[in-house]
């Protein structure tokens, strides 16, 4: 998609989101043109694909795994 797509789409004046996971890169389509979701608390929308996804944190293993 273009910039121009991007600007009338909205979404990075979203406020900063504790708890929205930071995402570098989609994990369906690897691509960096990630955008938070304004619908949802923590969803991240990727403009390349399409697709609305979140990353939610289970836990931690212990150290020395
Ligand atoms: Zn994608």
């Amino acid at each position: 998609m273009t910039d121009e797509t991007n600007r009338t789409i909205g979404g990075k004046s979203a406020h900063p989101n504790p708890r929205r996971a930071t995402v570098m890169n989609c994990p369906y389509c690897a691509s960096e043109n990630l955008w938070p979701d304004p619908e949802t608390d923590n969803a991240w929308q990727c403009r390349d694909c399409c697709r609305v996804f979140s990353v939610k944190l289970h836990g931690q293993l212990p150290r020395g795994v």
